[in-house]
């Protein structure tokens, strides 16, 4: 098998390479760790302007499948914000694959253009990997919904355009089916945002929803039918766009710190650096996958599994054993004097645990895997 890239992929490559290189500075990097908003909007608007959100939506059959990972692989190996976009690209995909042809033209082409951001409104304080059983309620009224509820996590909410709600429509029905899903503007009535910070840096949110009023035009997919939106969101949300790849930046910034303090020869040091990079590899190769699958119209809801769950936990890994060799100047942050790659291993060693929780944790991947990979039987 070949996996060298073709020549229209490398042009393309170079080209997210040139807008990152561009726009992502290093003010601008600093600036989102002191928020903790992992979004860019001029990055956003300059992929925008080359049409590059466009083509980067799964399924919607624009540019080379491979185009997605080069896409979310060139913004996570150069330590570049794509949370917010990532998000976006991933509900536009949810939107084309569910959504009619209305809400098709009224929401994609707002996200394609870097304007509009998405959040995802799944998670509430009592249900997170129990999504189905969330409480949040929608009720009919006439030719309206009412919705009340709390949501816990909404990551964006405070910058984001449009969310996307997993609501209980019919407490009657089993768990899984008396669901509906909805998209709506951030800025409808009866809608509260507040920060929620995290150990990782990012601002996170918990929303609020008071009689929260949408017509028919923000059902996404199914009355009742919420779970089969959920899992076309869930399929594209791991493994697929960024997220597998953070060892990279982590090591690349290791490696430079190690070669200026004199560690980088050191055979104990070398042999950490070996593991990462040799993880990281592998991590690529099951991303390649999940995001080609994505890509080229399909649901990679195991491959994703599979990649996120490796990757995160060798992230988490390799965060760990290079803090440990980094020593004191590894527990030190951001603009603190004598911190080891200028504070960023303290960066990921608070950042990885986090990423084997959202998107479902690893102990759900491995549910996942072993229930539909290996034919084992439900543990619940
Ligand atoms: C920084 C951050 C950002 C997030 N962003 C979003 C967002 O934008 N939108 C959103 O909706 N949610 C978001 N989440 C929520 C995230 O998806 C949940 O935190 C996650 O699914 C786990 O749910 P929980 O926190 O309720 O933990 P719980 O579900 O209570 O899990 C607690 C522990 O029990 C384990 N466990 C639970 N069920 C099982 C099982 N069946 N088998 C084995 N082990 C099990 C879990 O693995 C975990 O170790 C975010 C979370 C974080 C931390």
């Amino acid at each position: 098998m070949d996996f060298a890239l073709s020549p229209d992929a490398v042009a393309y490559r170079n080209l997210v390479r040139t807008i990152i290189a561009d726009t992502v500075t290093n003010e601008a990097i600093d600036e989102i760790h002191r928020t903790g908003t992992f979004d860019l909007p001029a990055l956003n608007f300059a992929l925008a302007k080359h049409g590059l959100l466009e083509r980067a939506v799964p399924g919607m059959g624009k540019g080379d499948p491979i185009e997605l990972w080069i896409l979310f692989n060139e913004l996570e190996k150069a330590g570049a914000p794509y949370d917010g976009i990532a998000v976006s690209l991933m509900i536009a995909g949810v939107v084309n694959a569910v959504g009619t042809e209305e809400q098709k033209q009224r929401i994609i082409p707002s996200i394609v253009t870097g304007e509009a951001g998405v959040c995802m409104g799944y998670s509430e304080p009592d249900y997170g990997s129990d999504v189905a059983s969330i409480v949040t309620r929608a009720v009919r009224d006439g030719d309206s919904w009412i919705i009340n509820g709390a949501k816990m996590w909404t990551t964006m909410a405070h910058v984001a355009k449009w969310l996307i709600l997993l609501t209980r429509t019919d407490p009657d029905l089993p768990k899984h089916r008396g669901l509906t899903m909805f998209i709506l503007p951030m800025d409808t009535p009866g809608i509260t945002v507040k920060p929620v910070h995290t150990m990782a840096s990012e601002h996170t949110n918990a929303t609020w929803y008071d009689d929260v009023t949408v017509g028919d035009e923000a059902v996404l997919g199914e009355v009742n039918g919420g779970w089969r939106t959920m899992t076309v969101a869930l399929a594209f949300e791991r493994g697929v766009m960024g997220g597998t790849n953070q060892g990279v930046p982590l090591l690349t910034h290791f490696t430079k710190w190690a070669q200026h303090v004199g560690l980088a020869q050191d055979p104990a040091v070398k042999v950490e650096m070996a593991k990462a990079a040799i993880d990281m590899h592998v991590s690529t190769l099951l991303t390649q996958r999940a995001a080609w699958i994505a890509a080229s119209g399909g649901l990679p809801g195991l491959e994703g599994s599979m990649a996120k769950l490796f990757a995160t936990e060798a992230y988490q890994r390799e965060a760990r054993a290079l803090q440990h060799v980094a020593a004191q100047p590894g527990l030190l942050g951001f603009h603190e004097d004598g911190a080891a790659a200028e504070g960023f291993i303290d960066y990921d060693a608070r950042h990885s645990p986090v990423t084997t929780i959202y998107g479902g944790t690893s102990e759900i991947q491995r549910n996942n895997i072993a229930e539909r990979h290996l034919g084992l039987p439900r543990n619940r």
